[in-house]
């Protein structure tokens, strides 16, 4: 089925607008309704158009609340070009908290390109798809950790499929500058089902974060998201007035496959002995798997097979099997 999402915003009026991806939703509280998941458009005409999304997945706070904070700072900044901003992408599940959607269960990073009868969650990939990729140049699409896992800050982007595009991206990844930069190409995680990815085979430059990890909130990656959102805004020429940290020190990096994360094979307490961004070598103790059964048995030891730094790190104890509990990445000259 085609998009059904609507809105009221004219992309082509200049000016800001305030309305909503408006998603159909037929429930039993109300059967003609639709889902308001925020959108705003500054337009100041010519000029590139960038994408900026959060609440793709609602556990995920440093995102949701830079871009809110962003929507000030605009009101009172000359914009040159498009800014179009959805900081709450799976409203639903931002309302929830939850990485996944309640209506659902969709998980907004893992449904893309999207589908128009698929429920909510894959109605609002599909609008992004076909409706606001064709019309950006560049796309941010702003993660953290959420409740599962404590992450290193990095921004994570494929690479791009052609030249121009390619020099877009690196443009972008520049200019935001996070610590930590990883080209993938998706092994391990979403594949080609993630908004960023997706939006990259669509010939848009974009990118993704991971800004913090665990259900708070992270001043380091509250700080990080600032500046590189102002950098960016500032470098492509679209609120050239914008004040901005210097650019940072960029370490790249490479995710190792996924055979190097270490996964519970059981359900048990997990002990941490890695924290993120820490260096680990072959052998070492990642942490520990206390069991629930037999408490006279000792518990699992679990060693990296591989060094490499610490890219995550699971956030809660409580484990299943099957969670995964650390990963590694390397940097690119090592
Ligand atoms: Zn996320």
């Amino acid at each position: 089925m085609g998009n059904q999402v609507w809105t009221t915003i004219d992309f082509d009026r200049t000016g800001f607008q305030s309305d909503f991806a408006r998603v159909p939703w037929s429930s039993d509280s109300s059967a003609y309704g639709w889902i308001p998941v925020p959108m705003l458009c500054f337009n100041g005409g010519d000029g590139p158009t960038v994408l900026l999304t959060a609440g793709t997945h609602g556990d995920e706070y440093e995102g949701q609340i830079l871009l809110r904070r962003l929507v000030q700072t605009l009101a009172e900044t000359q914009v040159r070009g498009r800014i179009i901003m959805l900081p709450a992408l799976n409203r639903p599940a931002v309302l929830a908290g939850r990485r996944t959607s309640p209506l659902d269960g969709g998980n907004l990073n893992r449904l893309f390109p999207g589908k128009g009868d698929a429920g909510p969650s894959a109605m609002i990939a599909q609008y992004v798809t076909e409706v606001l990729f064709p019309l950006s140049d560049y796309a941010i699409d702003l993660h953290s950790g959420g409740s599962s896992l404590d992450y290193l800050p990095v921004a994570f982007a494929h690479r791009g499929r052609s030249a121009e595009q390619s020099q877009r991206l690196d443009r972008l990844l520049t200019s935001f500058s996070a610590p930590n930069t990883l080209l993938t190409d998706g092994r391990g995680g979403g594949g080609e089902t993630t908004l960023y990815a997706c939006a990259s085979a669509h010939g848009v430059a974009a990118m993704t974060t991971e800004l913090g990890g665990g259900p708070g909130l992270s001043c380091e990656g509250m700080a990080i998201g600032e500046a590189g959102l102002r950098r960016v805004l500032r470098d492509l020429g679209i609120a050239p007035g914008l004040d901005a940290p210097p650019q940072e020190e960029t370490r790249h990096m490479y995710m190792l496959p996924p055979a190097t994360t270490i996964f519970a094979r059981t359900d048990g307490l997990f002990e941490p002995k890695v924290r993120v961004g820490q260096e680990v070598h072959a052998g070492e103790v990642a942490g520990y798997l206390h069991g629930f059964e037999d408490l006279t048995r000792a518990p699992v030891t679990l060693h990296f097979e591989t060094g490499g730094i610490v890219i995550f790190r699971r956030f809660p104890v409580l484990t299943a099997a099957g969670d995964a509990l650390a990963g590694l990445a390397l940097p690119v000259d090592s």
